[in-house]
Protein backbone atom coordinates (compact mmCIF):
# COMPACT_ATOMS: atom_id res chain seq x y z
CA UNK A 1 0.00 0.00 0.00
CA UNK A 2 1.53 3.32 -0.78
CA UNK A 3 0.97 6.47 1.82
CA UNK A 4 1.47 9.72 1.02
CA UNK A 5 3.24 11.19 3.81
CA UNK A 6 3.78 14.77 5.31
CA UNK A 7 2.99 16.51 8.80
CA UNK A 8 -0.34 17.53 10.00
CA UNK A 9 -1.59 21.29 8.31
CA UNK A 10 -0.16 22.67 11.21
CA UNK A 11 -1.48 26.18 10.11
CA UNK A 12 -5.09 25.65 10.81
CA UNK A 13 -4.29 25.03 14.73
CA UNK A 14 -4.52 28.71 16.50
CA UNK A 15 -1.60 29.19 19.06
CA UNK A 16 -3.58 28.07 22.10
CA UNK A 17 -4.89 24.77 20.60
CA UNK A 18 -1.16 23.90 20.01
CA UNK A 19 -0.73 24.42 23.43
CA UNK A 20 -4.00 22.66 24.69
CA UNK A 21 -2.91 20.06 22.10
CA UNK A 22 0.74 19.80 23.40
CA UNK A 23 -0.65 19.02 27.10
CA UNK A 24 -2.99 16.39 25.58
CA UNK A 25 -0.59 15.11 23.49
CA UNK A 26 2.12 14.45 26.69
CA UNK A 27 -0.70 12.47 27.94
CA UNK A 28 -1.29 10.01 25.16
CA UNK A 29 1.22 7.73 22.75
CA UNK A 30 3.90 9.45 20.56
CA UNK A 31 4.38 9.43 17.64
CA UNK A 32 0.37 9.07 16.74
CA UNK A 33 0.01 5.93 13.86
CA UNK A 34 0.57 7.52 10.30
CA UNK A 35 -2.94 7.54 9.28
CA UNK A 36 -4.05 9.95 11.87
CA UNK A 37 -2.18 12.19 10.39
CA UNK A 38 -3.51 15.01 7.69
CA UNK A 39 -1.64 14.57 4.77
CA UNK A 40 -1.34 17.64 2.81
CA UNK A 41 -0.09 16.80 -1.00
CA UNK A 42 3.47 15.22 -1.38
CA UNK A 43 5.37 14.52 -3.64
CA UNK A 44 7.07 11.57 -1.66
CA UNK A 45 6.08 8.10 -3.10
CA UNK A 46 7.91 6.39 -0.47
CA UNK A 47 5.96 3.32 1.64
CA UNK A 48 5.32 3.06 5.24
CA UNK A 49 6.47 -0.43 4.90
CA UNK A 50 10.11 0.55 3.20
CA UNK A 51 10.50 2.98 5.39
CA UNK A 52 10.97 0.80 8.54
CA UNK A 53 12.76 -2.35 6.56
CA UNK A 54 14.85 0.59 5.79
CA UNK A 55 15.26 1.77 9.51
CA UNK A 56 15.52 -1.20 10.58
CA UNK A 57 18.68 -2.44 8.93
CA UNK A 58 21.77 -1.88 10.44
CA UNK A 59 23.89 1.45 9.89
CA UNK A 60 27.52 1.18 9.64
CA UNK A 61 29.56 4.14 11.25
CA UNK A 62 31.20 5.72 8.49
CA UNK A 63 35.34 6.36 8.51
CA UNK A 64 37.48 8.81 6.24
CA UNK A 65 38.85 5.56 5.08
CA UNK A 66 35.36 4.25 3.58
CA UNK A 67 35.60 7.57 1.42
CA UNK A 68 39.06 7.00 -0.32
CA UNK A 69 38.33 3.07 -0.73
CA UNK A 70 37.60 3.23 -4.45
CA UNK A 71 40.50 5.25 -5.07
CA UNK A 72 42.06 8.54 -5.98
CA UNK A 73 40.03 10.02 -9.12
CA UNK A 74 40.15 9.87 -12.29
CA UNK A 75 38.53 6.77 -11.54
CA UNK A 76 37.46 3.96 -14.05
CA UNK A 77 34.19 3.06 -14.95
CA UNK A 78 34.71 -0.07 -12.72
CA UNK A 79 35.51 2.13 -9.87
CA UNK A 80 33.07 5.19 -10.17
CA UNK A 81 30.09 2.14 -10.44
CA UNK A 82 31.26 0.58 -7.00
CA UNK A 83 31.55 4.28 -5.23
CA UNK A 84 27.58 4.85 -6.97
CA UNK A 85 26.77 1.27 -5.17
CA UNK A 86 28.42 1.86 -1.88
CA UNK A 87 26.94 5.29 -1.39
CA UNK A 88 23.55 3.62 -2.24
CA UNK A 89 24.33 1.08 0.49
CA UNK A 90 24.57 3.26 3.01
CA UNK A 91 21.98 5.98 2.59
CA UNK A 92 18.75 4.87 2.06
CA UNK A 93 18.68 3.67 5.99
CA UNK A 94 20.80 6.25 7.45
CA UNK A 95 17.66 8.36 5.34
CA UNK A 96 14.60 6.03 6.99
CA UNK A 97 16.40 6.26 10.29
CA UNK A 98 16.51 10.05 10.35
CA UNK A 99 12.35 10.24 9.40
CA UNK A 100 11.95 7.90 12.06
CA UNK A 101 14.03 10.20 14.53
CA UNK A 102 11.47 12.94 13.11
CA UNK A 103 8.39 11.19 13.56
CA UNK A 104 8.86 10.23 17.38
CA UNK A 105 9.45 13.90 18.40
CA UNK A 106 6.71 15.52 19.94
CA UNK A 107 3.78 15.88 17.83
CA UNK A 108 3.30 19.61 17.88
CA UNK A 109 6.62 20.41 16.99
CA UNK A 110 7.17 18.41 14.22
CA UNK A 111 4.06 19.99 12.77
CA UNK A 112 6.12 23.01 12.99
CA UNK A 113 6.73 24.19 9.32
CA UNK A 114 10.17 24.31 10.07
CA UNK A 115 10.36 21.05 10.97
CA UNK A 116 7.91 19.85 9.07
CA UNK A 117 10.00 21.35 6.08
CA UNK A 118 12.80 18.87 6.84
CA UNK A 119 10.87 16.11 7.43
CA UNK A 120 9.39 15.77 3.99
CA UNK A 121 12.73 16.86 2.57
CA UNK A 122 13.89 13.50 3.83
CA UNK A 123 10.64 12.19 2.11
CA UNK A 124 11.66 13.51 -1.07
CA UNK A 125 15.16 12.61 -0.76
CA UNK A 126 14.33 8.69 0.17
CA UNK A 127 11.53 8.92 -2.55
CA UNK A 128 14.02 10.24 -5.35
CA UNK A 129 16.73 7.18 -4.17
CA UNK A 130 14.03 4.37 -4.00
CA UNK A 131 14.14 3.76 -7.97
CA UNK A 132 17.93 2.99 -7.45
CA UNK A 133 19.02 0.66 -4.65
CA UNK A 134 16.33 -1.91 -5.79
CA UNK A 135 19.31 -3.29 -7.89
CA UNK A 136 23.33 -2.68 -8.33
CA UNK A 137 24.05 0.39 -10.40
CA UNK A 138 25.68 -1.00 -13.69
CA UNK A 139 25.91 1.21 -16.21
CA UNK A 140 27.59 4.36 -16.55
CA UNK A 141 24.13 6.05 -18.12
CA UNK A 142 22.77 4.77 -15.12
CA UNK A 143 25.88 6.17 -12.80
CA UNK A 144 25.07 9.62 -13.88
CA UNK A 145 21.41 9.86 -13.16
CA UNK A 146 22.00 8.32 -9.48
CA UNK A 147 24.84 11.77 -9.52
CA UNK A 148 21.99 13.92 -10.72
CA UNK A 149 19.83 12.33 -7.49
CA UNK A 150 22.73 12.93 -5.25
CA UNK A 151 23.15 16.69 -6.31
CA UNK A 152 19.43 16.94 -6.00
CA UNK A 153 20.32 15.57 -2.37
CA UNK A 154 22.85 17.90 -1.15
CA UNK A 155 20.95 21.03 -2.94
CA UNK A 156 17.97 19.69 -0.85
CA UNK A 157 19.43 19.45 2.30
CA UNK A 158 21.58 22.46 2.08
CA UNK A 159 20.06 24.76 4.50
CA UNK A 160 18.88 21.93 7.22
CA UNK A 161 20.82 23.66 10.17
CA UNK A 162 19.17 27.10 9.87
CA UNK A 163 15.33 25.81 8.91
CA UNK A 164 15.82 23.23 11.98
CA UNK A 165 16.90 25.83 14.39
CA UNK A 166 14.63 28.62 13.48
CA UNK A 167 11.37 25.41 13.97
CA UNK A 168 12.71 24.53 17.39
CA UNK A 169 13.43 28.23 18.83
CA UNK A 170 9.28 28.69 17.63
CA UNK A 171 8.72 25.40 19.59
CA UNK A 172 11.04 25.82 22.54
CA UNK A 173 7.87 26.40 24.96
CA UNK A 174 6.81 22.86 24.08
CA UNK A 175 9.73 20.89 24.46
CA UNK A 176 12.41 20.46 27.39
CA UNK A 177 15.51 22.17 26.25
CA UNK A 178 17.34 18.68 27.31
CA UNK A 179 15.14 16.90 24.26
CA UNK A 180 16.00 19.40 21.85
CA UNK A 181 20.00 19.01 22.31
CA UNK A 182 19.46 15.26 22.33
CA UNK A 183 17.87 15.35 19.32
CA UNK A 184 19.61 17.72 17.16
CA UNK A 185 23.14 16.58 18.15
CA UNK A 186 21.80 13.25 16.98
CA UNK A 187 20.20 14.28 14.17
CA UNK A 188 23.27 16.68 13.21
CA UNK A 189 25.96 14.50 13.32
CA UNK A 190 23.91 11.80 11.56
CA UNK A 191 23.86 14.35 8.58
CA UNK A 192 27.36 15.38 9.01
CA UNK A 193 28.04 11.14 7.71
CA UNK A 194 25.12 11.38 5.33
CA UNK A 195 26.30 14.87 3.32
CA UNK A 196 29.56 13.89 3.36
CA UNK A 197 28.48 10.12 1.99
CA UNK A 198 26.29 11.44 -0.98
CA UNK A 199 29.42 15.01 -0.96
CA UNK A 200 32.72 12.13 -1.85
CA UNK A 201 30.48 10.87 -4.69
CA UNK A 202 29.81 13.96 -6.59
CA UNK A 203 33.31 14.81 -6.12
CA UNK A 204 34.68 11.54 -7.14
CA UNK A 205 32.16 11.71 -10.40
CA UNK A 206 33.35 15.29 -11.08
CA UNK A 207 36.84 15.00 -10.69
CA UNK A 208 37.01 11.40 -12.80
CA UNK A 209 34.89 12.93 -15.88
CA UNK A 210 36.14 16.88 -15.91
CA UNK A 211 33.51 18.47 -14.14
CA UNK A 212 35.68 20.09 -11.41
CA UNK A 213 37.17 22.53 -11.40
CA UNK A 214 40.41 21.32 -11.21
CA UNK A 215 41.34 19.70 -14.16
CA UNK A 216 43.43 17.22 -14.24
CA UNK A 217 42.50 16.06 -10.59
CA UNK A 218 44.68 17.83 -7.95
CA UNK A 219 47.04 15.05 -6.84
CA UNK A 220 46.46 15.76 -3.41
CA UNK A 221 42.59 15.73 -3.20
CA UNK A 222 40.46 12.31 -3.18
CA UNK A 223 37.09 13.94 -3.50
CA UNK A 224 36.36 16.10 -0.70
CA UNK A 225 39.66 15.18 1.13
CA UNK A 226 42.13 17.25 0.77
CA UNK A 227 45.66 14.46 1.95
CA UNK A 228 47.90 17.76 2.60
CA UNK A 229 45.90 20.02 4.18
CA UNK A 230 47.71 22.85 6.03
CA UNK A 231 45.64 24.71 9.09
CA UNK A 232 47.58 27.36 8.94
CA UNK A 233 46.21 28.12 5.67
CA UNK A 234 43.05 27.23 6.45
CA UNK A 235 43.18 29.48 9.63
CA UNK A 236 44.26 32.59 7.67
CA UNK A 237 41.87 32.33 5.01
CA UNK A 238 38.96 31.84 8.06
CA UNK A 239 40.67 34.85 9.54
CA UNK A 240 39.56 36.83 6.51
CA UNK A 241 36.40 36.25 6.29
CA UNK A 242 35.53 36.69 10.38
CA UNK A 243 37.61 39.77 10.26
CA UNK A 244 35.34 41.38 7.28
CA UNK A 245 32.08 40.22 9.74
CA UNK A 246 33.48 41.98 12.43
CA UNK A 247 34.43 45.23 10.41
CA UNK A 248 30.53 45.47 9.43
CA UNK A 249 29.62 44.93 12.74
CA UNK A 250 31.31 46.43 14.81
CA UNK A 251 33.89 48.93 12.23
CA UNK A 252 37.60 47.30 13.75
CA UNK A 253 39.31 43.90 13.00
CA UNK A 254 41.63 41.91 15.47
CA UNK A 255 44.54 41.05 14.35
CA UNK A 256 45.56 37.09 14.15
CA UNK A 257 49.14 35.84 14.48
CA UNK A 258 49.77 31.98 14.13
CA UNK A 259 52.89 30.18 15.57
CA UNK A 260 53.75 26.46 16.43
CA UNK A 261 53.82 23.92 13.28
CA UNK A 262 53.02 26.24 10.67
CA UNK A 263 54.23 24.02 8.28
CA UNK A 264 51.52 21.06 9.44
CA UNK A 265 49.71 19.35 6.88
CA UNK A 266 47.66 16.25 7.60
CA UNK A 267 44.72 14.61 5.52
CA UNK A 268 41.59 15.93 6.58
CA UNK A 269 38.42 17.75 5.45
CA UNK A 270 38.63 20.89 4.30
CA UNK A 271 34.66 21.53 4.80
CA UNK A 272 35.11 20.65 8.07
CA UNK A 273 38.00 22.30 9.39
CA UNK A 274 36.68 25.60 7.78
CA UNK A 275 33.32 25.29 9.51
CA UNK A 276 34.66 24.60 13.08
CA UNK A 277 37.47 26.98 12.58
CA UNK A 278 35.07 29.72 11.19
CA UNK A 279 32.79 28.81 14.29
CA UNK A 280 35.83 29.24 17.23
CA UNK A 281 37.15 32.28 15.10
CA UNK A 282 34.07 34.32 15.61
CA UNK A 283 33.94 33.53 19.33
CA UNK A 284 37.40 34.44 19.67
CA UNK A 285 36.92 37.84 17.45
CA UNK A 286 33.72 38.58 19.08
CA UNK A 287 34.51 38.38 23.03
CA UNK A 288 38.02 40.18 22.00
CA UNK A 289 36.07 43.16 20.67
CA UNK A 290 33.39 43.13 23.34
CA UNK A 291 35.61 43.23 25.77
CA UNK A 292 37.29 46.17 24.73
CA UNK A 293 40.60 44.39 23.68
CA UNK A 294 40.51 44.18 20.39
CA UNK A 295 44.70 45.63 20.42
CA UNK A 296 45.51 42.21 22.10
CA UNK A 297 45.89 39.41 18.92
CA UNK A 298 44.02 36.22 18.92
CA UNK A 299 46.57 33.94 19.18
CA UNK A 300 46.74 30.35 17.21
CA UNK A 301 49.13 27.78 17.98
CA UNK A 302 49.55 24.67 15.55
CA UNK A 303 51.17 21.41 17.45
CA UNK A 304 51.31 18.04 15.50
CA UNK A 305 51.82 14.75 17.24
CA UNK A 306 55.05 13.54 16.46
CA UNK A 307 54.40 9.80 14.81
CA UNK A 308 52.95 12.61 11.78
CA UNK A 309 55.98 11.19 9.36
CA UNK A 310 56.16 12.25 6.33
CA UNK A 311 56.53 8.31 4.75
CA UNK A 312 52.90 7.63 6.18
CA UNK A 313 51.34 10.86 4.44
CA UNK A 314 53.50 9.82 1.52
CA UNK A 315 51.94 5.97 1.30
CA UNK A 316 48.25 7.62 1.36
CA UNK A 317 49.21 9.99 -1.26
CA UNK A 318 50.46 7.05 -3.59
CA UNK A 319 47.03 4.96 -3.11
CA UNK A 320 45.96 4.48 -6.27
CA UNK A 321 42.67 2.74 -8.08
CA UNK A 322 44.30 -0.44 -7.89
CA UNK A 323 44.76 -0.23 -3.96
CA UNK A 324 40.93 0.41 -3.87
CA UNK A 325 39.23 -2.00 -1.77
CA UNK A 326 37.36 -4.31 -3.52
CA UNK A 327 33.71 -4.50 -2.06
CA UNK A 328 31.14 -6.94 -1.84
CA UNK A 329 27.42 -5.92 -2.92
CA UNK A 330 25.71 -9.25 -2.24
CA UNK A 331 23.27 -9.07 0.61
CA UNK A 332 25.57 -11.51 2.36
CA UNK A 333 28.38 -9.17 1.82
CA UNK A 334 26.21 -5.97 2.71
CA UNK A 335 25.48 -7.65 6.28
CA UNK A 336 29.14 -8.48 7.10
CA UNK A 337 30.43 -5.08 6.06
CA UNK A 338 27.76 -3.53 8.10
CA UNK A 339 27.86 -6.29 11.14
CA UNK A 340 32.86 -6.20 11.08
CA UNK A 341 33.80 -2.98 12.46
CA UNK A 342 37.08 -3.95 11.86
CA UNK A 343 36.84 -3.99 8.28
CA UNK A 344 40.11 -4.10 6.27
CA UNK A 345 40.89 -0.72 5.84
CA UNK A 346 43.97 -1.64 3.83
CA UNK A 347 46.93 0.89 3.56
CA UNK A 348 44.85 3.37 5.74
CA UNK A 349 45.58 1.68 8.96
CA UNK A 350 48.96 2.89 8.40
CA UNK A 351 48.59 6.39 9.29
CA UNK A 352 46.79 8.55 12.01
CA UNK A 353 48.52 11.91 12.18
CA UNK A 354 47.16 14.19 15.09
CA UNK A 355 46.77 17.77 14.73
CA UNK A 356 46.22 20.28 18.05
CA UNK A 357 45.05 23.77 17.74
CA UNK A 358 44.98 26.37 20.30
CA UNK A 359 43.18 29.26 19.51
CA UNK A 360 43.90 32.03 22.15
CA UNK A 361 42.27 35.37 22.84
CA UNK A 362 41.85 38.21 25.37
CA UNK A 363 38.25 38.33 25.49
CA UNK A 364 37.46 38.11 29.44
CA UNK A 365 36.36 34.28 29.30
CA UNK A 366 33.38 32.89 29.89
CA UNK A 367 30.84 33.59 32.97
CA UNK A 368 30.93 31.25 35.39
CA UNK A 369 27.25 30.82 35.15
CA UNK A 370 27.35 30.42 31.24
CA UNK A 371 29.90 28.26 31.11
CA UNK A 372 27.66 25.19 31.85
CA UNK A 373 25.35 25.51 28.81
CA UNK A 374 27.91 26.36 25.94
CA UNK A 375 27.14 22.98 24.50
CA UNK A 376 24.16 23.44 24.60
CA UNK A 377 22.16 24.34 20.92
CA UNK A 378 20.62 27.46 20.23
CA UNK A 379 23.08 28.64 23.81
CA UNK A 380 24.36 31.72 22.78
CA UNK A 381 24.74 35.03 25.02
CA UNK A 382 24.34 37.38 21.53
CA UNK A 383 21.13 39.59 21.68
CA UNK A 384 18.71 36.90 20.81
CA UNK A 385 16.35 39.40 19.81
CA UNK A 386 18.37 40.59 17.23
CA UNK A 387 19.18 37.36 15.73
CA UNK A 388 15.58 36.38 15.41
CA UNK A 389 14.97 39.48 13.51
CA UNK A 390 17.19 39.01 11.23
CA UNK A 391 15.80 35.52 10.54
CA UNK A 392 12.40 36.51 10.44
CA UNK A 393 12.90 39.29 8.01
CA UNK A 394 14.47 37.29 5.74
CA UNK A 395 12.50 34.26 5.61
CA UNK A 396 14.83 32.48 7.86
CA UNK A 397 18.19 32.45 5.79
CA UNK A 398 20.08 35.41 6.01
CA UNK A 399 20.69 35.56 10.24
CA UNK A 400 20.25 31.97 10.66
CA UNK A 401 23.43 31.65 7.94
CA UNK A 402 25.56 32.38 11.53
CA UNK A 403 25.04 28.58 11.77
CA UNK A 404 24.80 27.24 8.34
CA UNK A 405 26.62 24.25 7.21
CA UNK A 406 29.47 25.09 5.28
CA UNK A 407 32.49 27.52 5.56
CA UNK A 408 31.03 30.39 3.32
CA UNK A 409 27.86 31.67 4.07
CA UNK A 410 27.96 32.15 7.80
CA UNK A 411 27.67 35.56 7.79
CA UNK A 412 26.69 36.55 11.77
CA UNK A 413 29.59 36.86 14.04
CA UNK A 414 27.00 34.84 16.49
CA UNK A 415 23.34 34.66 17.33
CA UNK A 416 21.75 31.19 17.74
CA UNK A 417 24.49 29.37 19.77
CA UNK A 418 25.18 26.22 17.47
CA UNK A 419 28.98 27.45 16.83
CA UNK A 420 30.41 25.04 19.54
CA UNK A 421 28.15 22.11 19.88
CA UNK A 422 28.70 21.60 16.04
CA UNK A 423 32.32 22.32 16.10
CA UNK A 424 32.58 19.82 18.09
CA UNK A 425 30.23 17.90 16.43
CA UNK A 426 32.33 18.13 13.19
CA UNK A 427 35.71 17.58 15.37
CA UNK A 428 34.42 14.65 17.00
CA UNK A 429 33.31 12.54 14.14
CA UNK A 430 36.55 11.24 13.22
CA UNK A 431 37.99 11.09 16.61
CA UNK A 432 38.73 14.85 17.15
CA UNK A 433 37.93 17.34 20.26
CA UNK A 434 37.32 20.73 21.09
CA UNK A 435 37.84 21.81 24.74
CA UNK A 436 37.18 24.89 26.23
CA UNK A 437 39.53 26.57 28.81
CA UNK A 438 38.25 30.03 30.23
CA UNK A 439 39.68 32.28 32.56
CA UNK A 440 37.13 34.37 33.31
CA UNK A 441 38.40 37.97 33.58
CA UNK A 442 41.11 37.34 31.39
CA UNK A 443 39.99 34.97 28.09
CA UNK A 444 39.76 31.67 26.84
CA UNK A 445 41.89 29.00 25.46
CA UNK A 446 40.27 27.06 22.84
CA UNK A 447 41.90 23.74 22.35
CA UNK A 448 40.74 21.56 18.95
CA UNK A 449 42.30 18.41 18.30
CA UNK A 450 41.84 16.61 14.74
CA UNK A 451 42.59 13.39 13.84
CA UNK A 452 43.37 12.57 10.24
CA UNK A 453 42.79 9.59 8.32
CA UNK A 454 43.01 7.13 11.08
CA UNK A 455 43.10 3.46 12.60
CA UNK A 456 40.37 2.16 13.18
CA UNK A 457 40.79 1.76 16.82
CA UNK A 458 40.74 6.27 17.27
CA UNK A 459 37.27 5.93 14.75
CA UNK A 460 35.82 3.85 17.24
CA UNK A 461 36.58 5.95 20.26
CA UNK A 462 34.84 8.89 18.70
CA UNK A 463 31.90 9.36 20.24
CA UNK A 464 29.60 9.70 17.41
CA UNK A 465 31.45 8.76 14.21
CA UNK A 466 30.75 5.41 15.10
CA UNK A 467 27.02 5.87 15.66
CA UNK A 468 25.71 6.27 12.09
P1 LIG B 1 27.05 31.87 19.55
O1 LIG B 1 28.42 32.32 19.16
O2 LIG B 1 26.09 31.88 18.41
O3 LIG B 1 26.55 32.57 20.76
P2 LIG B 1 28.45 29.47 20.32
O4 LIG B 1 27.98 28.06 20.50
O5 LIG B 1 29.54 29.70 19.35
O6 LIG B 1 27.17 30.33 19.96
O7 LIG B 1 28.92 30.01 21.72
C1 LIG B 1 28.03 29.96 22.83
C2 LIG B 1 28.41 31.02 23.87
O8 LIG B 1 29.67 30.67 24.49
C3 LIG B 1 28.63 32.41 23.31
O9 LIG B 1 27.41 33.12 23.17
C4 LIG B 1 29.55 33.03 24.36
O10 LIG B 1 28.79 33.50 25.46
C5 LIG B 1 30.37 31.84 24.86
N1 LIG B 1 31.72 31.81 24.25
C6 LIG B 1 32.15 30.94 23.31
N2 LIG B 1 33.44 31.18 22.99
C7 LIG B 1 33.84 32.23 23.75
C8 LIG B 1 35.08 32.97 23.89
N3 LIG B 1 36.16 32.67 23.16
N4 LIG B 1 35.11 33.98 24.80
C9 LIG B 1 34.01 34.30 25.52
N5 LIG B 1 32.83 33.65 25.44
C10 LIG B 1 32.73 32.64 24.57
MG1 LIG C 1 29.71 31.34 18.04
Amino acid sequence: MLLKHAVPRWQHISPLSQRRWATQTSQQPFPPAINEWSHPPSNATISDEEIYRLAAKPRRPLTLADLVRHGKPPLRDAALLSSANFTLSLLPSRLAHRIQALRNLPFIVVANPHVSKIYNNYLHSLSTLEPFYKKPIETIEEEIKFTDAMADLVRTHSNTIPTLAQGFLQCRKYIEPAEVTRFLDQHLRARIGTRLVAEQHLALHMASTGEAATHPPDPSHVGVIDLALRPADVVRQCEGFVAEVCELKYGVRPSLVIDGEVDAEFAHIPMHLEYIITELLKNAMRATIESGNEREAIEVTIASAPDVSTTKLDSLRKLSVTEANAFDFSQEGLDEYCSSPDVDVGPLNAAAPCITLRIRDRGGGIPPEALPNIWSYSFTTFDHEEAIEAADETGGSAGLNAISNSGTNQSSIAGLGYGLPLGRAYAEYFGGGIAVQSMYGWGTDVYLTLQGIGKMDDVKKSKNGFEE
